[in-house]
Order: structure tokens, then sequence, then C-alpha cells
């Protein structure tokens, strides 16, 4: 039994622009006709026949950069240590449906704790569980001067830890070596973190030497590298080492550029966290007015202004969101990526919402399979009421997402809420200020200390 679908409009991903009147043909779990509705072989009896035509027809929406182990975290610690590994599996697992039912048909984990991200896309795989299809690393591979590495030296990285730090080229390439006999579908390393040299720019984790060898042997194990790498020299070297996907880049210049067209790497600049540092850090919020807030309000200019470029020159860009943090909640902001790409880096719509179907689609293992309207490739896809080639911003809006279909099926989840102070509340801190008594004599002039009652 066949399932005939028609839509009054459908965006393939194979173009930037939709067509009118367009007919699917769902056979098992991938498309078997994909084309106008005038020419669409007609219903067998026994065929179910389905009328969207007041729908547009998308396929399922791809975010290349989520971290499931996280927890929508507040803080560091969150991440690494306050919560068992076993219990940050089950949370995964729920926020990982929850990007399901946002239209997120697939994603891609690019670094958590232990191999949790490795177990959820074992158990949806494996039919346990529904969940969108899940590309993952390991834990990052980090140095003294990458991402992950937050700790006081004498504390070092813990083994709950998102990245796992090597102190030589030999420990990297075990580690890799590890992960890939582990089942991961590429590696994650961190290319910078938060160190600087003297005039301000980002330290790069790795020298070219040490990026190029972990590159080749990941390639030569038959996986592919994503880096972490905001500044230009982590970019540049990372260019150079040709690995695929480049997360970030936002102090690329012509030499990054030069370097990207030629290893044919692709970017995930994931501003969509960026933009909410800037745009949703409340006063109240213990990162506001910090450094972290600061180095975001200083990245958003040259990121605007050296993606553009790399767009126009032809690099691959793919969409991601760091969620997992309290700022990128799961199953929220994932279409947020796209709609900067529009405002901010020069894409059209319809460039847009390639990106975040098709182009990162490209990036998953089997990816060739997926993203698109096209014979062959599974029937993923969302059913959406409205025009996002016209406002992509409506992608946002879950009330236009009508049905979400995954492998030539309709997808029905009951998510349940959760308790916000059971999910990601362990860390202890509990002061934003410090109350000295000059403080607190200052704060009592605004009346924000209160009494206590019996006072
Ligand atoms: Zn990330």
């Amino acid at each position: 039994m066949a399932t005939h679908i028609k839509f009054g409009r459908l965006f393939t991903g194979l173009k930037t622009t939709a067509d009118k009147d367009q007919t699917v043909v769902i056979d098992g779990d991938k498309f078997a006709y994909v084309g106008p509705s005038a020419q669409a072989p007609k219903p067998a009896t026994a065929d179910q026949t389905i009328d969207r035509s007041r729908m547009i027809g998308i396929p399922g929406m791809v975010d290349v950069h989520v971290h499931l182990t996280y927890g929508n975290a507040m803080c560091e610690e969150d991440i690494d240590l306050y919560a068992p590994i076993e219990f940050r599996a089950l949370r995964g697992l729920i926020n990982a449906q929850r990007l399901l039912a946002a239209g997120y048909t697939a994603m891609a984990d690019p670094g958590g704790s232990n191999r949790v991200p490795l177990s959820i896309r074992n158990a949806i795989n494996a039919g346990l569980f529904p969940g969108p299809r899940i590309s993952c690393s390991g834990p990052y591979i980090t140095s003294r001067q990458g991402l992950t590495d937050w700790y006081p030296t004498w504390f070092g990285a813990p083994k709950t830890s998102i990245g796992h730090l090597v102190t030589s080229m030999d420990e990297a390439i075990e580690e890799i070596r590890t992960q890939v006999k582990d089942g991961v579908d590429y590696i994650k390393i961190a290319m910078d973190g938060i160190q600087r040299h003297p005039n301000g720019d980002l330290l790069a984790a790795f020298n070219q030497d040490e990026i190029t060898r972990m590159t080749e042997e990941a390639h030569r194990l038959g996986k592919k590298v994503i880096t972490h790498a905001r500044g230009r020299e982590s970019t540049l070297y990372s260019a150079r080492a040709g690995v695929d996907l480049i997360f970030h880049a936002s102090w690329m210049d012509d030499e990054c550029l030069d370097a990207m067209l030629e290893n044919k790497c692709a970017i995930g600049p994931t501003l969509t966290l960026i933009n909410h540092a800037i745009t949703f850090l409340q006063p109240s919020d213990p990162g506001y007015g910090k450094e972290r807030y600061a180095l975001a309000m200083r990245e958003w200019g040259p990121a605007c202004q050296g993606l553009p470029k790399a767009h126009k020159a032809g690099v691959p860009f793919m969409t991601g969101t760091d969620s997992g943090f309290s700022g990128t909640p799961y199953g929220e902001w994932h279409a947020k990526e796209m709609e900067i790409f529009v405002k901010f880096l020069g894409f059209t719509p319809g460039e847009a919402l390639r990106s975040g179907t098709v182009v990162s689609a490209g990036f998953l293992t089997g990816g060739d399979k997926l993203g698109a309207f096209e014979k062959g490739r599974f029937a993923d896809f969302i059913v959406f009421d409205g025009d996002p080639l016209a406002d992509i911003a409506q992608l946002l809006d879950k009330t236009r997402i009508k049905e979400v279909w995954q492998g030539g099926a309709p997808i029905a989840l009951k998510l349940p809420t959760m308790k916000r102070e059971g999910v990601s509340d362990f860390s202890y801190k509990m002061w934003n200020d410090m109350y000295s008594q000059a403080r607190v004599a200052e704060l009592a002039e605004t009346k924000r200390i209160r009494r206590v009652a019996a006072e």
C-alpha cells in the first residue's frame, strides 16, 4: 500500500524555490514519486490518498549543532558535573524527541559526555524509542587552551566532562581510535576556547601540525571532523587541515576563505547562541556584563562581516543552534538560525531553507538519503501552513507545523512538561552579587533589600 499526498506547494530542497500542485507518493519509508500532480501515478485501490493542497511540504529540517547531554544547562558546571551520566541519557532522549516534534527529523550531536549521545542514537535506531535521526561524536578532544578545559589545572577535566583533555598527540590519536571503535559518526575537536594572544585574538588550542595529524587519522578511519573554531587562527588551521565542518568561524578572513574553498570545508556559524547571549541575557543572569557576554558582543560584528563573504564565494553553510543551553532550549529555537542567515548573512529564504534541510543533511551519516523530496530518499518531511519563502521566521511558529512525517509515517508524540528544577538546576550557585555592608546599604537605598517579616 502506497500513500499519495497532494501538496499545494512543495519545497523539494533540490532548488531554492517551491513548485505548485505537486504530489508525493510514499512506498514503505521512502519517496517513490515526487513531481507534478498532473503526471503522478494513479493511486491503486488499496492506496491511501491525502489532500494537503492548502499546505506546503518542506523536507524534515536538520540542526547540526545540538548537545543532547547538556540538559538546558545554565552554566558549564551543570554540563560537566551535576547529573549522573545515566540521567543525562534519559533526559537527552526526551530532548531529542522535542526536536522531532518541532519538525527536526535529523540532527547532529557534536560533543557530549561519555557515550551518552551514541547510546541515544543507538536506542532510536534500534526502534526502542521514536526520535530524530542522529549522527554524533564522542566527547570533544581538547588541549589546555581549548574549550571544555574550564576548571583549574589541579582539577583537570572530570570523567563526566563533555571534553577529553589530551596532553600529547599520542593521547589524541588514541582517543580518536577509541571513539571510532565505539562507533562515533565523526570526531569533534576544540580548536580554541577562551584564552587569547596579547593582542586579544583567540589562541588556537592545537598547532597546524597537530590538527592536520588528527584530521588525517580520523579521515584514514573513515570519519569526518568538526572543529569548534571561533578565532581566526583556529579557523585557518582547521581549514588548512581540511576538516569537514567548522563551527563558528566568526573571525575568518580571506586567507581562511581560500583554504576553506581549496579543502571543501563547510561552515556551521551557530549564531543563534551568540544572538541569544546578546538579546536574551537579563541583568539578573550571572553571565550578564561578564566576559562571555562581552565576547558575544565582540563576536557578532566580525561574524556578520566575514561569513556573508564565504556564502557568496560558495562555501556550504549548515544550520546549528548549540541547543542544550538555558538560552537555547531543545525544540524551541532551531529555525532561528535560518532567520539569522537571511537577516544578517545575505541568504535568500530559499537558500536558508536549503541550508536547514538538504545541505545540513549532507553532513550526517547516510545524509544523501535525507533532507529532500526526491525519489529514493527517506520520506521525512513537515506539512506546513504558511509561506516560509516569504517569511522565513514563520518556521519558528510551531502552530504552523501541522504534521511531522518520518520514514513514511506521521509522528505523534506526547511530550511531558519538564519540571525545571529537576532537569537542570543542579549547581549550587546562589548569589549573583557580593553583599558587603557597603553594597547592602547601596541596595537599601533603591529598596531592593527585603526585610525579614519579624524585623
Ligand atoms: Zn557547541
